[in-house]
């Protein structure tokens, strides 16, 4: 049994006030549904999350770091530097960064490759665009993201890799992928992960679904087979939202 994971990407929304105040407010909830939960959050609020969060067990992590240790690269934050105030995820190759960052499967590969040295847990982000989907190539396009993200990285890191499958075309547009069409996507990515590797391992990778996630359509959404968790976006902005998806199944009754 895989352990659901719902993580909330706050995006550039919060400031360290507001973030402070949300995580007040969160503390006061159950978590009622046995599943993992974590907090992406822009850098210079980590540490205050870090500490707020600190004895419970959410975790914080990042959106983006550099794959270099250290260097002249203006503006950047290495894995190591996440690490020494605490931080346990870092979001890699979200679609957001892919398309006004410049970011590639070859930069992913190699953000990949350290956050796994650095003691990170990366969320690898794939996912087709409406252009792609409606041309038929959804699946060879997270095929292609799923091969050059992964070229290189050992089966030992993989079966500790979160996977989000992020369909363009629903992120912040409040058009959600259908719970069928979410699912055919993520079963299609274990399938390429025991392609790559082996069965055992795909069965233990956490493939979550992103796009649109909301109270109304998470526990629909976590039902499916192969969806074991959300990478939420503007529903975790609000605390009484998100935790409403962490419950999911309270959603249900
Ligand atoms: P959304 O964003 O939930 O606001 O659609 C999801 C994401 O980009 O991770």
């Amino acid at each position: 049994m895989r352990q659901p994971f719902i993580a909330g990407n706050w995006k550039m929304f919060k400031t360290i006030a507001e973030a402070k105040e949300f995580a007040e407010a969160f503390k006061n909830f159950e978590i009622t549904s046995g599943a993992r939960v974590a907090f992406c959050a822009p850098y210079i609020q980590l540490e205050t999350l870090v500490k707020a969060f600190s004895g419970s067990e959410i975790g914080i992590g990042a959106q983006n770091m550099h794959f270099e240790n250290e260097g002249a690269y203006t503006g950047e934050i290495s894995a190591g530097m996440l690490k020494e105030i605490g931080v346990d995820y870092c979001i890699i190759g979200h679609s957001e960064r892919r398309q006004y960052f410049a970011e590639t499967d070859e930069t992913v590969n190699k953000k990949l490759k350290k956050a796994f040295e650095a003691g990170i847990g990366p969320i690898m982000c794939v996912g087709e665009n409406l252009d792609e989907r409606e041309a038929g190539n959804a699946f060879d396009v997270v095929k292609v993201q799923l091969e050059g993200g992964l070229a290189g990285i050992p089966e030992s890191d993989v079966e500790k890799l979160v996977i989000a499958y992020e369909p363009v075309w629903a992120i912040g547009t409040g058009k959600t992928a259908t719970a069928a069409q979410a699912n055919e996507m993520c079963a299609f990515i274990r399938s390429e992960v025991a392609r790559l590797y082996s069965r055992e391992t795909a069965e233990k990778v956490i493939i979550q679904y992103g796009g649109s996630v909301k109270p109304g359509n998470a526990a629909e959404l976590m039902a499916m087979e192969d969806i074991d968790g959300a990478l939420v976006g503007g529903a975790s902005l609000v605390p009484a939202d998100f935790i409403k998806i962490v419950n999911f199944k309270e959603e249900e009754k």
